[in-house]
């Protein structure tokens, strides 16, 4: 069929799960069956859902509760803390982990490292076979940039939303630092002014930009300085997002891949572009390759983000209302089909580790 896009084994490698100290939010069955819906093979898992991956020991909890619930294949990331956690770890986990994650700006939960020789003991640490995935903001950038020329340890910049950090990245790279830049569907589709409709539903770190950051985004994803597109999918209740104090975080493993194959149909971006964005690039980039028969199959046609559509546990999202073009009709995984367009056929524990073997 001429009007269906196929996308061999999309990988999100950007996601925070819900499940373990945060099972109101949703579950690791849950999100992840919400993951196979969106059209992804496997996610990438971050580490500052509590209990924060910061050990051996919530390590360990994290991926026998993936192991025992998972749809859809998977890896989750180690978290760096400020309490210089992984000088000490390292050997004992780096095989099991997709990486390293540093935050370096204010985020969700307790891992902010604000000082740059707590920083650089990470980076002392962390072998240059893995790699480091990194939030940074604006001169924090720069910052993070001085280490992977000290250590050149592969480091992935996540959710970058500005054009001045696009220009610190696109120099990076051009100076032959082993950088790779990731961006987000709601940065691309949303800017500052929509904050004021959606409220809190629009609130996430980074937070959204002007409409001239977004036109920078964009630019970089057709020279080639954007790597993936990833969904930082993150949600929470609708009670947590109306309290006086809400979380940040928005979901977005069920809309990237619509949202992106929109802007295929409106001419923004390519499909073999496109693929390169959810699929080879973080298989390169993350070290994984899809096993044979992974792929899943979009129809381009219209539909309406809504509430009733949504499999996440939260039942929202930010991009409802939007008219956009793609529907996933089959994701295969293995040979076996997963997902039909309506239901997710796998069963609980089906997903398989992407590092380290089963848990
Ligand atoms: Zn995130």
């Amino acid at each position: 069929m001429a009007n269906t896009i196929k996308i061999p084994g999309a990988l999100d490698p950007h996601v925070h799960l819900r499940g373990m100290d945060w099972s109101h939010k949703g579950t690791f069955a849950g999100e992840t069956a919400a993951a196979l819906a969106g059209g992804y093979w496997a996610v990438l898992d971050m580490p500052n859902t509590p209990p924060e991956t910061t050990s051996p020991q919530t390590l360990a909890t994290k991926r026998a509760g993936l192991a025992a619930q998972a749809v859809c294949d998977w890896g989750v990331y180690f978290g760096g803390s400020q309490a210089d956690n992984t000088a000490a770890y390292t050997p004992e986990v780096v095989s099991r982990v997709c990486g390293l994650k540093l935050y370096n700006n204010a985020t969700t939960g307790a891992l902010l490292i604000g000082d740059q020789a707590t920083r650089a003991r990470h980076y002392a640490a962390w072998p240059r076979t893995s790699r480091i995935a990194v939030h940074a903001e604006s001169e924090t950038v720069a910052d993070i940039l001085e280490l992977v020329r000290a250590h050149r340890v592969p480091t992935h910049f996540c959710h970058i939303s500005t054009a001045e950090e696009i220009r610190h990245l696109r120099a990076a790279k051009e100076a032959g630092l082993p950088v790779t830049v990731g961006v987000t569907p709601h940065h691309l589709f949303l800017t500052e002014a929509d904050v004021a409709v959606l409220g809190a539903l629009g609130r996430m770190k980074p937070e959204l930009k002007t409409l001239a950051d977004q036109d920078a985004l964009w630019d970089a994803i057709a020279s080639g300085v954007v790597d993936v597109v990833e969904s930082d999918h993150a949600p929470h209740t609708l009670a947590e997002k109306a309290s006086d104090r809400p979380p940040a975080g928005v979901p977005g493993l069920e809309t990237t891949l619509p949202l992106l194959c929109t802007a295929v149909h409106d001419m923004r971006l390519t499909v073999e572009r496109m693929i390169e964005l959810v699929a080879l690039r973080p298989q390169q980039i993350f070290g994984v390759r899809p096993g044979p028969e992974t792929y899943t199959v979009i129809e381009m046609t219209p539909f309406t983000i809504e509430r009733a559509n949504l499999r996440t546990g939260c039942g929202w999202s930010p991009f409802e209302g939007m008219s956009v073009m793609g529907k996933v009709r089959e994701v295969w995984v293995r040979g076996r089909r997963v997902f039909d367009g309506e239901r997710v056929l796998a069963g609980p524990g089906s997903g398989q580790s992407l590092y380290g073997g089963a848990a």
